[in-house]
């Protein structure tokens, strides 16, 4: 088996649970400050009608039901996984307390669960969540995930993520004093930012207790804010070449021990605009091998995946 140059998420999660794990993707029910009017309406500039969890289940099933459809997909090609429960859509911590834990709990409960992923905002991470959080990571796996994007200010806003840096650091740190995994996302190609931007933002991050990067290209959904600026000639996306490339230049400088839990984004092509070459997965990440090899880029151990 080929050897991939990075610390695979694959590799990392056997390395945990000694098996293969896969994620499933949940729509929680929830929804998020940037959409229900208390900080806006519209949303981040790139954000979906499906608050970016286009591949999450059904939010009409319950989450026992999203998780027997996600397990029945993949049952066939990996029949011994167990899973990671990932409450991907919208802001997962943006609920009362109660209703969070049994929504977690319902997921936990679930056979062959091993652990949980939350993905949410650093502003909704009130001092009872954390309890919540911490409560849970003492029995089971579980990740945090911070949509951070950019550590540029000036693009934060333009984006209208809603909060400054400080407020993350915070997030980070109240997380990292109860011992949570963070694994923050950040989107390469966001509009006006260059090169040294998001290099940028990855010395920002690997000055923080963070434990994973989810490295994704900047989609165009058609239903998002940020289309009228594609169509328009506003906004270019990145090409494949400049993607790999910068990818490539993040990975080099990222923190060795930081786990990269995505090197390329998902994009839906029923809704997606552009960058269409993304589409392409398979080729996507065989490019990317080939880049990070020929320009002998090696983070952390290099684990072989089985
Ligand atoms: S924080 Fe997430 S769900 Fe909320 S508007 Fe932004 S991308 Fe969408």
């Amino acid at each position: 088996m080929e050897k991939k140059p990075y610390t695979s998420l694959n590799a990392y999660y056997r390395s945990l649970f000694g098996r293969k794990i896969a994620k499933i993707s949940l729509d929680g029910g929830f929804t998020c400050p940037n959409r229900d009017g208390t900080l806006g309406r519209r949303g981040c500039l790139f954000c979906s009608a499906g608050g970016s969890g286009d591949f999450a289940e059904n939010a009409s099933l319950s989450i026992t039901e999203q998780i027997s459809r996600g397990k029945a997909q993949t049952a066939d090609k990996w029949p011994d996984a167990a899973y990671i429960a990932y409450f991907q859509a919208f802001t997962n911590t943006y609920a009362p307390v109660e209703e969070l834990r049994r929504r977690y709990e319902e997921a936990l409960a679930c056979p062959d669960v091993a652990g949980l992923s939350i993905a949410t905002r650093a502003d909704c991470l009130p001092e009872e969540v954390l309890d919540l959080l911490e409560e849970l990571s003492c029995r089971t796996r579980l990740w945090v995930e911070l949509g951070f994007q950019t550590a540029k200010e000036e693009t934060a806003q333009r984006i209208r993520r809603g909060y400054g840096n400080h407020v993350f650091e915070g997030a980070v740190r109240a997380l990292d004093e109860r011992k949570i995994p963070v694994i923050a996302h950040v989107i390469l190609g966001l509009p006006g930012e260059s090169r040294e931007d998001m290099l940028h933002t990855i010395d920002y991050l690997n000055g923080l207790p963070i434990q994973g990067v989810k490295l994704q290209l900047l989609h165009v959904p058609a239903d998002s804010d940020l289309a009228p600026l594609y169509q328009s000639g506003q906004y270019t996306p990145l090409t494949k070449e400049d993607y790999i490339t910068l990818l490539g230049d993040c990975i080099a400088r990222l923190r060795p021990d930081i786990v990269l839990h995505r090197l390329t984004g998902d994009g839906d092509k029923t809704t997606l605009l552009a960058p269409l070459w993304s589409l392409h997965k398979r080729d996507v990440l065989n490019s990317i091998h080939r880049s990070l090899r020929e320009r002998g880029i090696f983070q952390g151990k290099d684990f072989t995946e089985a």
